[in-house]
Order: structure tokens, then C-alpha cells, then sequence
């Protein structure tokens, strides 16, 4: 880390925008982030090649200010011979870091490719680039919603980091000892990759309770039950969601973690206020 990055070792993820306006409002985001000092940016990416090349658009754009963009890249649905042109791309352009995932399949798409999990495209990224990238994965302290087990799944986490992953990113989360015990659990199994916690700051309900339910994130009946309280009450949401994730960072910092990863949506005023409530 150089001294001109966030002691806290915290990072931002962004969407790629799909219209002109989003675009430019993602660049106002990314300013006022990039004043935090990051270690780095990531962009999301569609599963099944929807969005590759919007993916690869949007990381040159953020990437411009000068800090570190990593794309994230997913195998479910690809073939080899495309993810080699990609980290090609990605290589020629500079870019050092990846998120490597499986992905998820949207409904009605084609096979499933010739990797089938993200062990095996972190091993694939290894084995076409050496040590060239950075590469991060995801891990899941609730435990992945298509996973057996929270053991199996735990297992599969650590082949990740085993195939050659430098560093994870969770899912979100809004209970501290969830991460805790996932953080021990991992440790106990080997792996020695810093584990940073992904935050979701708390701005729509709506939202928040769709999202939360695709991706198996628990939200405690105390957050669930005071949310639906405050109906159409927006500042409300956000001031009650700003006070919850505040304090879930401030203990996860306090109990070790090694940094923060946050969910921005292309939003930086929730995730600005939460840094800003940080000791
Ligand atoms: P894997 O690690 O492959 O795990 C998927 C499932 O398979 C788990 O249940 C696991 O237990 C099991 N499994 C893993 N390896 C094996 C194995 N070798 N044998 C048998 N079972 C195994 N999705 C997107 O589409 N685009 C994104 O940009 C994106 N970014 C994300 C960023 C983060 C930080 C996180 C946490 C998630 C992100 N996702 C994204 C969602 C992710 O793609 C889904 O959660 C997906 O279902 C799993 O991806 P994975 O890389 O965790 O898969």
C-alpha cells in the first residue's frame, strides 16, 4: 500500500451505467470517492457476456483519475478462448487487478461453460497470466444461497484462495459475528487472504429487501421490521440506515477486518456519510 491510499484500505464498486446521464453522474461519484483515497475501484459484470464490453468501457473511464480499476470477470457461460482474449484486453490495457466470480446464469441463457466454478477461473487466470493480476473473490458469511452447507460452501471458499486468489471481497451482511465466525472458520481452514467485508449502505427498502433475497443476504428482523416502518419516509430510511452500517463498519474495523468494500450503486453520499461517522 502507498502512502497516498486510505489507511482503512477501503475500496468502492460501481455498476456500468446504461445511459448517457448515468455515465456522467458515475464520474461525479467517482470523484467525490476518489478523494477517500481508495486502494481501488471495481465494475460489476453481467454473466453470460451481457455487459463485457460496457464492463471494459466503464473501468477505462473510472480507471482515467488514476486509481487502480479492477473489472470483475465471470466464467459461468463463457469458453475458455473468450476469457483468454479478455485477460489479454485487460492485460494490454494496464489493468492489474481482477474480481474473479462464477457468476450466475440468467434464466434462458446457454451452457454453462467450460469452467464451472470461480476456483477453476482463478486456476484458468493463473495459468494464462502468471502472476500478472491481483485477483479477488467472493466469499459468503451467511453462506451462498445455492451452497449445501455452510461447510461445503466454506470448503469451496478456500479453493479460491488455494488456486491463487489474493484477497476476497463477502457479500454483504448486516451481522457482524456473521463475518467474524466466516473470517475464524477460513482462518482455521488455511486461508491466509485478507477477507474484506462488502458493504451495502442502506438508502431503499424496496430495493434492499429484493436484492437481499436473490443473493441469501439476511437483513435482522430489528433493521427489516423498523425499515417497513418508515413506508415512503426516505430521509428517515437514510438516516436509520446510515446510523445501522456505520456502527456494523466501526465493529467490523474494531474487531480486525482488514479494510471495507463498498456496494456504491453509483451513489456516493450514503457511503461518504458512513466514512465520515468512522473513528
Ligand atoms: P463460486 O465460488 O464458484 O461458488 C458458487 C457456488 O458453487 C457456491 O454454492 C459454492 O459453494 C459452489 N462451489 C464453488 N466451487 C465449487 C466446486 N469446485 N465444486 C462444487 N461446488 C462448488 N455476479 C455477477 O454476475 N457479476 C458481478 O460483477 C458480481 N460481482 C460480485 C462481487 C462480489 C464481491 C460478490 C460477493 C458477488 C458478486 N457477484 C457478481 C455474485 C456472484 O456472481 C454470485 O454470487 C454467484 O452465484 C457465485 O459466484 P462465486 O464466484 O462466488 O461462485
Amino acid at each position: 500500500m502507498s502512502s497516498h491510499e486510505h489507511p482503512l484500505g477501503i475500496s468502492f464498486e460501481f455498476f456500468p451505467p446504461n445511459t448517457e446521464a448515468g455515465r456522467e453522474k458515475l464520474l461525479g461519484v467517482r470523484d467525490a470517492l476518489a478523494e477517500r483515497k481508495p486502494r481501488f475501484f471495481s465494475v460489476t459484470y453481467g454473466a453470460g457476456g451481457s455487459t463485457q464490453a460496457r464492463t471494459a468501457q466503464t473501468v477505462r473511464t473510472v480507471r482515467e483519475c488514476g486509481i487502480e480499476t479492477a473489472p470483475h470477470l465471470s466464467c459461468i457461460g463463457s469458453d475458455k478462448g473468450a476469457l483468454r482474449e479478455l485477460l489479454q484486453q485487460y492485460r494490454e490495457e494496464g489493468i492489474r487487478s481482477l474480481v474473479a466470480l462464477r457468476g450466475d446464469l440468467p434464466s434462458g441463457m446457454g451452457g454453462i461453460g467450460e469452467l464451472r466454478y470461480a476456483n477453476e477461473l482463478v486456476e484458468f487466470i493463473r495459468q494464462e497470466t502468471g502472476d500478472h493480476f491481483n485477483i479477488a473473490v467472493a466469499g459468503y458469511p451467511e453462506s451462498h444461497p445455492q451452497a449445501p452447507s455452510f461447510e461445503r460452501d466454506l470448503g469451496n471458499f478456500a479453493r479460491k484462495a488455494q488456486a491463487g486468489a489474493n484477497l476476497a471481497i463477502t457479500q454483504y451482511f448486516f451481522n457482524a459475528d456473521a463475518y467474524f465466525h466466516f473470517v475464524e472458520r477460513a482462518t482455521r481452514l488455511g486461508v491466509e487472504v485478507p477477507i474484506i467485508p462488502g458493504i451495502m449502505p442502506i438508502t431503499n427498502y424496496t430495493k434492499l429487501a429484493r436484492f437481499s433475497d436473490a443473493c441469501g443476504a439476511d437483513i435482522p428482523r430489528w433493521i427489516r421490521k423498523q425499515l417497513e416502518a418508515y413506508g415512503d419516509d426516505s430521509e428517515s430510511i437514510q438516516a436509520f440506515g446510515e446510523d445501522v452500517v456505520s456502527r456494523l463498519c466501526q465493529r467490523l474495523l474494531d474487531g480486525g477486518a482488514p479494510g471495507l468494500h463498498f456496494y456504491t450503486l453509483n451513489q456516493a453520499q450514503a457511503t461518504l456519510r458512513i466514512l465520515d461517522n468512522l473513528a
